[in-house]
């Protein structure tokens, strides 16, 4: 057994010596200081010796905060003084300790056996103690009853006092020890929201190797009651990359990009690397591969989803230029998939990667690219029907190397802003000028930037990840689907979805060119003959699908990305039945027992209907 032995302070000594004694004990190497604050206010003590020490932990028995249960998603923000708590912790390095049943009390002045007793609850022991003397005894007594240091890295007791309930953090596989964090761990906000949802799970694996990966699914096997996000640059929308309570599989640190050939132009590149990192990668060789239009976006969630961006309508999505991926399988196998070695497996990374397994890297023949036209233009439009309708037909009928987005949101009484983001892929002026011409037409230009740029400058604009991770708050809200063309009807439905004031984000994402030179059965990803991609976002799932509703007669199919309900009826919409039903092989193939659930899942009990 290992003892962590520390002292509770008498709450009749006077403040200085308090500080003194907290100092003292944490210079003498105890683990643990606990206040008693007596007439003091408690939350004013703790902050006064968390303030007056530096790496010791600080015990402080406060009325229980009301803290939204870790396990609802639907929980809500953390009450005021469970902010406090949450601020006061941070600053002081994840020091604060407030659940009394997180330590155990000893008599004052214990006999080795009275410790050897407390500390058989496996918890920090703490002894009450008023002088140096007192202090440096309880060093001496914990030097010689210390007991054999557990091995891997050392939590201390405020940090285990934040685990949560159902997790075998003792158990955490050897390879990944070293790099887990768990909430009472300082990197913890660091690691537990992703770009749009925040998040508190109970536990985040970061495997850098295919081997770890395979350790943190066995891992994750023997936690079937909990949420199991699988993570790579954290933009999910669709996908969970983080939850409440349970484990995360991050691969974010498995992000090199590496040039394995020139004459193919055949690049292997990490799950966790962004676009932005391999736009930059590419851009000395003078190639690129098109992703979305936001470079800060994984390479694991969109190439395993499909990738439709600003080079998609010359050179089809990203999943058409993959070639080949390693993967985890729910098995903890790793295996190659390609055209020749398990073909079946490939076909099926591509569109629905997320349900078969882990990709650990991805292999693709890129293209070159010269200098594009790259625009930002925001208008506004009296009549956003008309708009729409006319922002069809143009983005329809532009040249493949020409693709532009839509953006808008809620209608202004002076008439709707748009944001238009497009690409042409032209080193010459005059073409890019000539192109994006009509599109500057469709209503009161109030802003325009068009530069001539590499692709790398193009998905620079995005924000990085950085060592401070990913902030998101709450959940978020999208609804999506595909529209084989933009007619009149749809314009009418779009205009009355917007004018609801339910959606503050509506985006129409061009489609159409190279998308659909691929056969709709050679990928996972089967709706090639789609025109547009919508997607709407709002603040609550009532109102948006009331909105929505107004629309959802003009789909025809969905590009799962950007869709955050994950009913059997939209899985079905992603996929056509004949790929569906290929699908559900696969799975009861790869993934019989479902590990990978908190996706766009593909459900086998579905199977037998
Ligand atoms: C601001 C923004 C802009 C976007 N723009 C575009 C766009 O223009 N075009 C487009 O196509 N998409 C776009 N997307 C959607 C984006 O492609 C998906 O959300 C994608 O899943 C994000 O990948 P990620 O690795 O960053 O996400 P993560 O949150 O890390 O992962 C999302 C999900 O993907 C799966 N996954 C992640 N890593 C792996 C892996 N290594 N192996 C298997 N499965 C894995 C998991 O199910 C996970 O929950 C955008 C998203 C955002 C937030």
């Amino acid at each position: 057994m290992t003892l962590e032995l520390g002292v509770v302070l008498d709450p009749a000594l006077p403040p200085a010596t308090m500080a003194a004694l907290a100092q003292r004990a944490e210079e003498a190497g105890l683990d643990m200081v606990v206040t008693n604050p007596g007439d003091l206010d408690p939350w004013t003590t703790a902050t006064w010796l968390l303030g007056s020490t530096k790496s010791i932990p600080i015990g402080v028995a406060l009325a229980p905060v009301a803290t939204p249960d870790p396990r609802d998603p639907e929980a809500g923000y953390p009450s005021v003084a469970g902010r406090a708590r949450d601020s006061l912790d941070l600053l002081a390095g994840a020091r604060l300790i407030t659940d009394p049943s997180a330590w155990t009390l000893a008599p004052a002045d214990p006999s080795p056996a009275d410790l050897e007793r407390a500390a058989a609850a496996n918890l920090p022991v703490v002894v009450p103690a008023s002088t140096e003397a007192e202090v440096d005894r309880l060093a001496r007594l914990l030097i010689e009853h210390r007991g054999p240091r557990p091995t891997g890295p050392r939590r201390t007791s405020s940090v285990r006092a934040k685990r949560l309930p159902g997790i075998a953090y003792d158990e955490v596989p050897a390879s990944l020890a070293e790099t887990a964090v768990e909430p009472g761990d300082p990197a913890y906000r660091t690691v537990r929201s992703t770009y749009l949802r925040g998040g508190r799970p109970g536990l985040v694996l970061r495997p850098t190797t295919p081997p770890q990966v395979a350790d943190a699914l066995a891992f994750a096997d023997r936690h079937r009651h909990l949420p199991l996000g699988i993570r790579s640059g954290g933009h999910g929308v669709s996908g969970r990359s983080t939850n409440n309570g349970g484990l995360v599989i991050d691969v974010g640190g498995m992000n090199t990009i590496e040039v394995l050939d020139t004459a193919t132009r055949r690049v292997r590149i990490g799950p966790g690397a962004t676009w932005k990192q391999v736009a930059a990668a590419l851009d000395p060789y003078g190639w690129a591969l098109g992703s979305g239009d936001y470079g800060g976006v994984g390479v694991g969630g969109l190439a395993t989803a499909g990738g439709i961006g600003y080079l998609s309508r010359k050179h089809g999505l990203t999943i058409d230029h993959l070639v080949a991926v390693e993967m985890v399988l729910a098995d903890g196998s790793i295996v190659r998939a390609d055209r020749e070695e398990n073909p079946d497996l490939f076909w099926g990374v591509r569109g629905a990667g997320a349900n078969l397994g882990v990709v650990t890297a991805f292999e693709f023949e890129v293209y070159e690219v010269a200098e594009v036209g790259s625009a930002q233009l925001t208008l506004v439009v009296p009549d956003i029907e008309e708009a729409l309708l006319r922002f069809g037909e143009m983005a329809a009928e532009a040249p493949r190397d020409t693709t532009v987005f839509l953006v808008t949101g809620r209608p202004r009484p002076e008439g709707s802003v748009i944001q238009l983001y497009g690409l042409v892929d032209s080193p010459d002026p005059e073409v890019i000028v000539e192109r994006l011409t009509p599109f500057a037409s469709l209503g009161a230009l109030v802003q325009q930037q068009v530069i001539l740029a590499h692709y790398t400058d193009v998905m620079n604009q995005a924000h990085d990840i950085g060592p401070d991770g990913h902030h998101g708050h709450g959940e978020p809200h999208a609804r999506s689907g595909l529209i084989p063309g933009l007619t009149s009807e749809f314009a009418r439905d779009a205009a009355q979805l917007l004018r609801t004031g339910d959606v503050y984000f509506f985006q129409l994402r061009t489609m159409g060119g190279a998308i659909a030179d691929v056969d709709p059965t050679a990928t996972a990803f089967a709706h090639r003959n789609a025109a547009f991609q919508i997607t709407a976002m709002g603040g609550g799932t009532e109102a948006l699908d009331t909105a929505w509703s107004l629309v959802q007669p003009h789909l025809e199919g969905l590009y799962l990305s950007f869709e955050t309900t994950r009913s059997p009826e939209r899985v079905a919409d992603a996929f056509p039945p004949a790929t569906l039903t290929r699908l559900r092989e696969l799975k009861q193939r790869f993934d019989p027992t479902n590990l990978f659930r908190d996706n766009f899942n593909i459900d086998l009990s579905e199977m037998n209907r």
